[in-house]
């Protein structure tokens, strides 16, 4: 009888043994494929992740280039606007100083002629008249044209025109001598202007 335990409890102890083997064994091949899904799952975030974070990206993206253009049509309207308002006052300034010039050269006239009279009816030289006559602030040139006629030009060059300019150094030379002299380098100054106008 004892013999027969013993033999019972060995093979009690073989087959324990066997099981324990085969259900080690089992565990190991489920925690083995767990493992695996796992890791399968991990990748699949990960992937899921870079697709969210990309399209994210390519949203902002989007969006940026969006806002950029939109910047770059108000940017360009406002150029616009700015050069057609610029190109509008400049020829509002133009007109307006045409105008101004057309006055002021009418005026001028209207004064020189005015004083060609006096000079003829109180035998007045004209060019002593002009001199002595309160001068104009009108801009046109105060230079002399040939025969004792006044200039109707712009006075762009310090109140001369460039056909005059040589005039202005030489007046207070003028103003010193007689007025015989003073028609005499009169003289002398339409032939250099001349000379001048030449050379140009
Ligand atoms: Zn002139």
């Amino acid at each position: 009888m004892e013999k027969l335990n013993a033999l019972f409890d060995l093979e009690v102890a073989k087959r324990v043994s066997t099981e324990t083997k085969l259900i080690r064994e089992e565990y190991n091949i489920r925690l083995k494929k767990a493992k695996e899904v796992y890791q399968e799952d991990i990748l699949e975030q990960k992937y899921n992740n870079k697709d969210v974070i990309k399209k994210i990206h390519d949203d902002l993206g989007e969006e940026y280039q969006k806002q950029k253009e939109l910047y770059r049509d108000e940017l360009r309207r406002i150029k616009d606007d700015q050069r057609k308002a610029l190109k509008q006052g400049k020829d509002e300034l133009i007109e307006v100083r045409n105008e101004y010039m057309n006055k002021a050269q009418s005026i001028h006239k209207s004064y020189s002629d005015y004083l060609r009279m006096i000079s003829d009816d109180y035998h007045i030289p004209y060019k002593i008249l002009v001199r002595n006559a309160p001068m104009e602030d009108d801009n046109i040139c105060k230079g002399m044209k040939k025969g004792n006629i006044r200039c109707n030009l712009k006075g762009k060059y310090d109140g001369y025109c460039k056909h005059h300019h040589s005039q202005m150094t030489r007046k207070h030379t003028i103003e010193l001598v007689d007025d015989v002299t003073s028609i005499a380098s009169l003289d002398v100054e339409s032939k250099r202007l001349i000379d001048f106008n030449s050379v140009l």
